[in-house]
């Protein structure tokens, strides 16, 4: 592009411009990415063909939304931060630098930047860079061992993995596989027991696998409670998958440490040389790949799959989908009834999100919270279910001939939870809406506040001051329960699924409930049983002297009409 750039374009390209759909049109095809910034770096645009995309594996709006110097590896940031000072101090110069960059997976990929100070041009009024993968192979990485366990690092470890690279396209009759291992929960371990017990926690972790691999094997500490193994002549995955049962159990023993005594949970992703690889950076990536799938409920270990990088662009598409999802109003709320097990009337509904896709229909909130969360998103989002709560509530208010007693219980995401301005966020949906502060709950996972408890305290204490009552959802899902319940003043213990569908399985199942139930009264908050399905479970609820319960029994999440119609027909369960 020259400096004349702005005489030289049509009349056409003038009209594009004007509406911002040029550079879109212009980068679309190309096979680098390419980012517009401000002299201080700020991502403006950020364009590239398909193939540019899933050069880092994150897309252009969350790349966007992202400062890409976080994304450059620490060791190259300084030189980079250097380069790019100079060249946006000099109008119409170019430069090319080579730096690693961290992809989506946490691997890291070499890049190579052309950079053109464009400042000056009145059309354009920014530094264009293109960026590309190195792909030339690259001498490996020297790399250091880890401080805290004195294992080879991520470096190290990628330069094993080159090397087994390298052996297996030359040995026909060689192979390997790559195992990821990643203790679950880690930043809630760190909140329950603190940092130090956690450090000794992973250099445990670290002494078991190496008992357990062979002399041959290599084993890194490539991340934060991530350990890499290089299973050196094991080519496919019935054998890797024994060596992976075998850490699994080595490691799920006890921990004693200190006066503690901890489980945790590994999970862990396998790539092999079943696959032909080229790079080691890819047989890492795909192994981390893995690991990320075999989170969640179910198997803790997953081998590496094509499909896995088609769920991964799916992840990619969702993304995407959400963004238009709330600027054109896909999302809705249903509404599920809370039921007074006393008195057998309805007490409040909890306000639950749906997304109805043009093209896929309803999708369910466990399929796009998560990726909301990670990317932030959940906070728009979030504060959109706020509002329209809040909204329906008062609405739902004129129906009920002044009786304000009925609730509107609203799910908050951990993002959301520490979002400093909150309390203020609630109390404007509040006031706006016209409803009474004690008509809204708000429902916060254990997750939230186990980071940090004072902080959470604090949060909770500052919205209740307006009134508004706070929630635990899911009691009983997440870590140690029990030992921080008193300090944090909760109105509402709601308990989780899990427990209330085991009610009728025997007394010891009844007895862990029971026991829930009189904890909750004892620190003074009442308690809301979650997903109650049969008569015989709210009777035994009752008995127990749980005073709400929730459920499929009751009714199943419902639409603003149909909720409608339950306030005015006063049904009696
Ligand atoms: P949750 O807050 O624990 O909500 C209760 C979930 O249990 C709802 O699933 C509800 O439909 C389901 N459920 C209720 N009664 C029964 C029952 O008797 N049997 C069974 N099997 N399930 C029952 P849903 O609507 O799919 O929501 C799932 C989760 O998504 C919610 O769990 C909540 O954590 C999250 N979520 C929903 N809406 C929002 C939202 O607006 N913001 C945030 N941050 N999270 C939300
Ligand atoms: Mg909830
Ligand atoms: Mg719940």
């Amino acid at each position: 592009m020259s400096t004349h750039l702005a005489s030289e374009i049509s009349h056409e390209a003038a009209l594009l411009a004007a509406s911002g759909q040029w550079l879109k049109v212009l980068t679309d095809g190309s096979r680098e990415l390419v980012l517009l910034v401000d002299a201080e770096g700020a991502c403006q645009f950020v364009g590239g063909g398909p193939a540019a995309q899933v050069l880092l594996g994150f897309d252009g709006l969350e790349l966007a939304s992202r400062s890409v110097a976080e994304l450059i590896h620490p060791d190259d940031e300084v030189r980079v931060r250097k380069a790019f000072r100079a060249l946006a101090a000099a109008p119409g110069e170019m430069h090319t630098v080579e730096y690693r960059v961290r992809h989506r997976n946490a691997s890291w990929v070499k890049v190579e930047s052309t950079a053109v100070n464009r400042l000056d041009n009145p059309v354009i009024a920014a530094i264009v860079v293109h960026t590309r993968e190195v792909t030339a192979s690259e001498a490996p990485p020297s790399g250091q061992v880890h401080a805290l366990t004195q294992l080879p690092d991520r470096a190290m470890f990628t330069a094993s993995v080159s090397d087994a690279v390298a052996r297996a396209l030359a040995e026909p009759t060689y192979g390997f596989s790559v195992l990821m291992i990643e203790l679950d929960k880690l930043r809630m371990l760190v909140g329950t027991y603190g940092q130090e017990i956690v450090d000794e926690l992973v250099i445990e972790v670290g002494r078991r696998l190496s008992v357990v691999l062979k002399a041959h094997d290599t084993l890194a500490h490539v991340g934060s409670g991530e350990f890499g193994v290089l299973l050196d002549g094991l080519r496919d995955r019935v054998h890797a998958s024994r060596v992976a049962d075998k850490i699994q159990k080595a490691l799920a023993a006890r921990y004693r440490l200190g006066e503690h005594t901890i489980t945790v949970a590994v999970i862990m992703g396998i790539a092999t040389s079943e696959r032909q690889y080229e790079r080691a950076e890819h047989v890492l990536r795909d192994a981390s790949l893995a690991a990320s799938r075999a989170r969640g409920p179910g198997s803790r270990r997953a081998v590496f799959q094509t499909q896995m990088r088609v769920e991964d662009s799916r992840y990619m598409q969702t993304l995407s989908g959400l963004y238009t999802a709330l600027q054109s109003s896909q999302f809705r709320l249903h509404y599920q009834p809370i039921v007074s097990l006393v008195t057998g009337t309805l007490a409040g509904f909890e306000a639950l999100i749906r997304w109805y896709h043009p093209e896929h229909g309803l999708i369910p909130p466990m399929s796009f919270i998560p990726i909301a969360e990670e990317t932030g998103l959940i906070v728009p989002i979030g504060r959109w279910v706020l509002e329209e709560a809040c909204a329906q509530m008062a609405r739902w208010n004129e129906l009920a001939d002044g009786d304000r007693t009925l609730y509107m219980s609203v799910n908050l995401s951990t993002k959301q939870f520490v979002e400093e301005n909150l309390p203020g966020l609630v109390e404007a949906a509040v006031s706006a809406s016209g409803i009474d502060a004690a008509q809204l709950k708000l429902e916060i996972t254990e997750t939230a506040v186990l980071e940090n408890l004072e902080t959470a305290a604090t949060m909770i204490r500052r919205i209740k001051a307006s009134g508004v009552r706070v929630s635990l959802d899911d009691f009983g899902t997440g870590y140690s329960s029990f030992s921080y319940l008193h300090q944090l003043p909760y109105d509402t213990l709601k308990v989780d699924r899990s427990f209330v569908c085991r009610l009728e399985d025997g007394e010891d199942s009844s007895e862990i409930v029971h026991a829930i139930i009189a904890l909750a009264h004892n620190l003074r908050m009442d308690v809301v049983a979650e997903g109650v399905e049969t008569q015989r479970q709210a009777d035994k609820l009752l008995k127990m002297g749980c005073e709400y319960a929730q459920g499929y029994h009751f009714a199943k999440p419902m639409s603003a009409e149909d909720g409608a119609e339950l306030i005015v027909a006063r049904p009696k369960w």
